[in-house]
């Protein structure tokens, strides 16, 4: 693996505000407070020249909704870019963009610096995505009323890839998709908890066997839940084997 180096990221959006919940709170804030990464807000209402600061129009053809000024927002990606470096990707948040992935997250924290930026009302004008953005990203087939959570999801996701972000080193390897898999189930004390006990496995103290009761029920959820991830059809002699050995064929 490439050593990721993201050091950069830049956001274009007219609710700079809603951030602190991305840089006040939990792991990814103090990658953040840490200078891990550095986190920089453009707001395209700042570039606004009427006295009324309007950074949207209505669309040419009609219809209902306001729609983003280009020139406004070139304006905001700019100077994005004089913080973050002339090499920054600039993503757009739209829900007609590639649905965003893990591997997406582990390919663009290998990318020094980032500009993403958060759509309002119907959107922004398309002039500017074409000159402009380097990358069209959704969270998923759902529309939501604005850029802003769509982009904090992607950086949460992308920055937790940054090494001495998650507390142990092994952490974002185990977790769900990271191989294709989603994670294992995971129990802490007590040991019984209303008349459910841990798995026996898990207390024998063999790690060998516990690290293979975690890989045999990762693959037995992946088939169950996620077809599209992981088919029976699919698996090696070996986990076959591993799911015959703890039940689960
Ligand atoms: N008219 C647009 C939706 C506008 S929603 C359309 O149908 O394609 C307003 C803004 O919210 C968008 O510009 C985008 O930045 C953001 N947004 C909404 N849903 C999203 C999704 N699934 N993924 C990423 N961004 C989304």
């Amino acid at each position: 693996m490439t050593e990721p180096r993201l050091h950069h990221v830049g956001v274009v959006t007219l609710f700079p505000e809603m951030f602190a919940a991305l840089t006040d709170w939990g792991v990814v804030g103090r990658a953040f407070k840490q200078g891990m990464c550095d986190l920089s807000l453009v707001n395209p209402r700042d570039y606004a020249t009427d006295i009324h600061g309007s950074i949207d129009d209505r669309p040419y053809g009609g219809g209902p909704g306001m729609v983003m000024q280009p020139a406004l927002l070139d304006c905001a990606v700019d100077h994005a870019r004089q913080r973050a470096g002339a090499d920054a990707l600039v993503i757009a948040m739209t829900p007609q963009g590639a649905v965003f992935d893990s591997q997406m997250a582990k390919d663009l924290v290998e990318h020094p610096a980032l500009i993403f930026v958060a759509g309002r009302y119907e959107g922004m004008d398309e002039r500017f995505v074409e000159r402009s953005v380097d990358l069209e990203l959704s969270i998923g087939d759902f529309v939501v009323s604005g850029g802003e959570m769509p982009a904090m999801l992607a950086i949460d996701a992308i920055v937790r890839w940054l090494p001495g972000v998650l507390g142990h080193a092994d952490s974002a390897v185990q977790d769900s998709f990271s191989e294709g898999l989603l994670d294992y189930p995971h129990y802490t004390r007590p040991e019984a908890y209303c008349g459910r006990q841990v798995p026996e496995v898990l207390l024998s103290g063999d790690h060998g066997k516990i690290a293979g009761w975690r890989r045999a029920q990762a693959l037995w959820r992946t088939i169950a839940r996620r077809p599209d991830l992981m088919t029976a059809e699919a698996l090696s002699q070996e986990d076959r084997a591993l799911l015959r050995l703890w039940g689960l064929d």
